[in-house]
């Protein structure tokens, strides 16, 4: 059983089925599943994305200047922060939402001590905006929040069950790999996450696991260390 855990929760992750925005009846489900982590003592840290409203670099694409269209993206993810803070609240379990872009009226401002500090209590910790800098990732953000708050492991949630040799979508005979180094990812070229957030873990051997959401119950087998996904080691 991990004791502090960072999740990665990306914002097509919220958005299900739709596509966009955020499908109601599936964060309710996720907010079941990190309160009854919660619940056993587990101190959860979320990092959550914006993809399911807003990405800077598909705005680039249509001439929108990039940090603009970042800052947009951060924004974005801070209403999914507070919408999983509404949904994990209506739980019974204390939350915080802190935000790397000051907007005091809504959330909290990024303090590392005080994020500790909340999870020291038993609140589960919503990380919004990122990283608050343009031309970063919300995974980037993931992995330097884990540090930060030195998190036992950075839990990466996603629609694939974990690794694979290619994207087994498309390709039907793609392995998948039970364990894999920070620099096979890259060697390999295999698109997990960004380089900027691979190099980080690399660097501070911070180990991660890959799993599937959408299967009910994986947050709280992974929390638990049950063998499911793909782990990542430096
Ligand atoms: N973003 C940013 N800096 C950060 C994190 C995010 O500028 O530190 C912006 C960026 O435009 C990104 C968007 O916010 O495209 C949404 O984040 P991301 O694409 O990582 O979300 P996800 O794919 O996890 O839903």
């Amino acid at each position: 059983m991990f004791k502090r855990v960072l999740l990665k929760v990306s914002g097509e992750a919220l958005a299900a089925g739709r596509g966009f925005g955020i499908d109601a009846i599936f964060i309710h489900k996720v907010a079941e599943e990190i309160a009854q982590v919660a619940r056993t003592g587990a101190q959860v840290a979320i990092v959550v994305g914006g993809g399911n409203f807003f990405r800077g670099v598909a705005e680039q694409a249509i001439d929108m200047d990039r940090v603009a269209a970042d800052h947009m993206g951060m924004l974005s993810t801070v209403i999914n922060a507070i919408a999983l803070q509404d949904a994990i609240e209506k739980q019974g379990i204390a939350t915080r939402v802190m935000s790397a872009i000051a907007m005091h009226e809504v959330a909290e401002p990024y303090i590392r001590r005080r994020a500790i500090r909340h999870l020291e209590k038993g609140r589960v910790v919503i990380f919004g905006a990122g990283t608050g800098n343009p031309y970063f990732s919300t995974d980037t953000a993931a992995a330097l929040r884990a540090m930060e708050i030195k998190a036992d492991v950075l839990l990466k949630a996603t629609s694939v069950d974990g690794i694979y040799t290619a994207d087994p979508k498309k390709v039907p005979d793609a392995v998948k790999f039970q364990t894999i180094t920070y620099m096979e990812i890259l060697k390999l070229g295999l698109k997990v996450m960004d380089t900027t957030a691979v190099s980080l873990c690399k660097d501070n051997s911070m180990p991660m696991i890959i799993f599937s959401m959408r299967e009910e119950g994986n947050i709280m087998r992974v929390v638990k260390g049950e063998t499911i996904g793909s782990m990542v080691t430096a």
